[in-house]
């Protein structure tokens, strides 16, 4: 999508570690009309998936999701981050590692908000190792529930994550993929998307 492209070269910083800032669009400030043409065009490239609810996890994919479920006219969840899992069977629960905070984290959502009839579109901000959604696609199948497909705004093409999703037979769209960056002379190269 290139809009999101020209805002990642405008905006974005690349970091050591392979992290790119986009905190003043995406991750602290949200930039919601770009966010709204990013619903927009996950709305247009699942349009054939009978999808009827959205699933992120907290923090930073709940802004594009909700926005994106503007589109879907369907209800987001988004699973949370727990300190300590109290397992009385309410829960679906998974661990995620972050990326970013390099920590493990217990995620949950509640067994009332996702079942076997419900066709879920998983949304985040970014693919890097894809931890954070191989959890979010653990919980949907510990319900019984259909992967209809993954939305990812930011993803980086150069870890594992994208290609280990893929791998498993789900539809993976993501609005910019980055084949590279450099935090020395700040460069991006996208891959090319058709
Ligand atoms: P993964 O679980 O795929 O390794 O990492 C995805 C999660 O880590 C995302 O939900 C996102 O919050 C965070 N993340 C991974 N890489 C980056 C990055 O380069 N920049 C930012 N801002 N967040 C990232």
């Amino acid at each position: 999508m290139k809009l999101l492209e020209e805002r990642i070269r405008r905006d974005g910083v690349v970091k050591e570690g392979n992290i790119l800032k986009v905190d003043s669009f995406l991750n602290h400030q949200m930039d919601i009309d770009l966010f709204n043409a990013m619903g927009e065009e996950f709305h247009r490239l699942f349009a054939d998936r009978p999808v009827n609810k959205i699933l992120t996890i907290e923090a930073s994919g709940i802004g594009i999701a909700v926005i994106t479920a503007q589109h879907f006219h369907v209800p987001v969840v988004f699973a949370k981050k727990a300190q300590s899992v109290n397992l009385d069977g309410e829960m679906y629960t998974t661990k995620i590692e972050s990326f970013t905070h390099k920590r493990t984290y217990d995620v949950i959502v509640s067994k009332k908000f996702l079942s076997k009839d419900d066709h879920v579109l998983v949304i985040d901000d970014f693919l890097a190792n894809g931890c954070a959604v191989n959890g979010l696609i653990d919980l949907i199948r510990f319900a019984g529930a259909s992967v209809e497909g993954v939305g990812i705004a930011v993803e980086k093409g150069f870890q594992t994550g994208g290609k280990l999703i893929r791998e498993k037979g789900i539809r993976v769209e993501s609005l910019a993929i980055i084949d590279s960056m450099d935090a020395g002379t700040g460069e991006i190269v996208f891959r090319e998307q058709g």
